[in-house]
């Protein structure tokens, strides 16, 4: 097998396109976003030219309007996760322009079972796993942090002013220096140290909804498994859950941004760029993968390429007045795969 194969398939790209909105309904808006589920196409046509020929750009599994949560999970994250549970790393991103479905695919609506996402699905299948499993011993632990500006922040600290450092071990590679970890024992708890983060993440934005179009959420689940071997001697595997909410990808900077608002938006759009030349580069087996230009991709190295697993996750909106955006991240999808 040529490393390219074996690459791509460690690296899934999928694409997820929301339903119109209550809004969009009412204002007549119309969508511009067709799916071939069989073909696994996604095809978009340009609102102001009637005669340009429709675009056409093929994932590895697209998920329409009508899919559920259930549907992505069971199909596209289960087998990731079950890597993770066997051993290995992995990592989860939601991708796209804000208000396209990110933090429903990742956290989704938890207090209704059919509309939880990625995280909380991952939770109760860790803890089912675990339950049913009578020769092994599992320790979870849970973190959860952010990147605001190419800045680390622990979202289970106390202190919410500190800002962590990235360092680096010849034997244990990046890391993050003093981001605290939690062992969770059941759904229940894992969810709370969850819930710790969340209202963490508010604290201080007096935009919720701005901030998180600005920063990178990461909850990061720690499986240890150990069990005695034929050998009759004790092995333990740990396996790495990366479950990254995105900053999102619309062009931060409209024109006339200027100082603290040009700076922040040029920040974005590099790490979103350098993750793209990451997972590009593992996809085309190239040698060198430029994990070290942005503070994502470096935290993110043990678990993009080598034996982990990734699943990229493009969200995006079908309204004819996202076309644009929504061609940029097709664009950005395709480039990943
Ligand atoms: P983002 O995190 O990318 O900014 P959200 O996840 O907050 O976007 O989604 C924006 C809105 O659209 C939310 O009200 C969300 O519930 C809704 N939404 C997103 N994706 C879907 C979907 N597949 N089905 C139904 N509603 C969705
Ligand atoms: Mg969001």
């Amino acid at each position: 097998m040529t490393s390219k194969s074996k690459q791509s398939e460690c690296v899934k790209v999928v694409v997820r396109c929301r339903p119109l909105n209550q809004k969009e309904i009412q204002e007549n808006h119309e969508s511009v976003v067709e799916m071939d589920l069989k073909l696994g196409q996604v095809l978009v046509k340009n609102p102001k030219s009637a005669s340009e020929p429709t675009k056409s750009f093929t994932f590895d599994a697209i998920y329409n309007w009508n899919s559920t949560q259930s549907d992505i999970f069971e199909e596209t994250f289960l087998t990731l996760l079950e890597s993770v549970l066997n051993g290995f790393n992995g990592t989860i991103f939601a991708y796209g322009q804000t208000g396209t479905g990110k933090t429903f695919t990742m956290e989704g609506v938890r207090s209704d079972p059919d509309l939880r996402g990625a995280i909380p699905r991952s939770f109760e299948h860790i803890y089912k796993h675990i339950a049913r499993t009578v020769d092994q011993q599992f320790l979870v632990r849970a973190s959860y942090l952010e990147i605001y500006q190419e800045e680390v922040r622990d979202l289970l600290s106390k202190d919410q002013t500190k800002r962590l450092e990235l360092k680096e071990r010849p034997d244990t590679g990046v890391y993050v220096k003093d981001l605290l970890s939690f062992v969770t024992k059941s759904v229940k708890e894992i969810e709370h140290v969850m819930n710790v983060g969340n209202q963490n993440r508010s604290v201080g934005s007096t935009n919720m909804n701005e901030h998180s179009s600005r920063s990178h959420a990461i909850f990061v689940i720690t499986i240890e498994c150990s069990e005695d071997g034929v050998d009759g001697k004790n092995h333990i595997r740990v396996g790495k859950l990366n479950l990254v909410d995105l900053a999102g990808s619309e062009r931060q900077a409209k024109s006339g941004a200027t100082g603290k608002r040009l700076k922040e938006a040029t920040k974005i759009n590099l790490s979103l760029a350098a993750l793209g030349n990451v997972i590009s580069s593992l996809v085309d087996g190239k040698g060198h993968i430029p994990y070290r230009d942005s503070k994502l991709t470096r935290l993110l190295q043990d678990s993009l390429g080598g034996n982990a697993k990734t699943v990229m996750v493009a969200n995006i909106g079908p309204a004819s007045y996202n076309y644009d955006e929504t061609l940029t991240t097709l664009r950005y999808a395709n480039r990943a795969k």
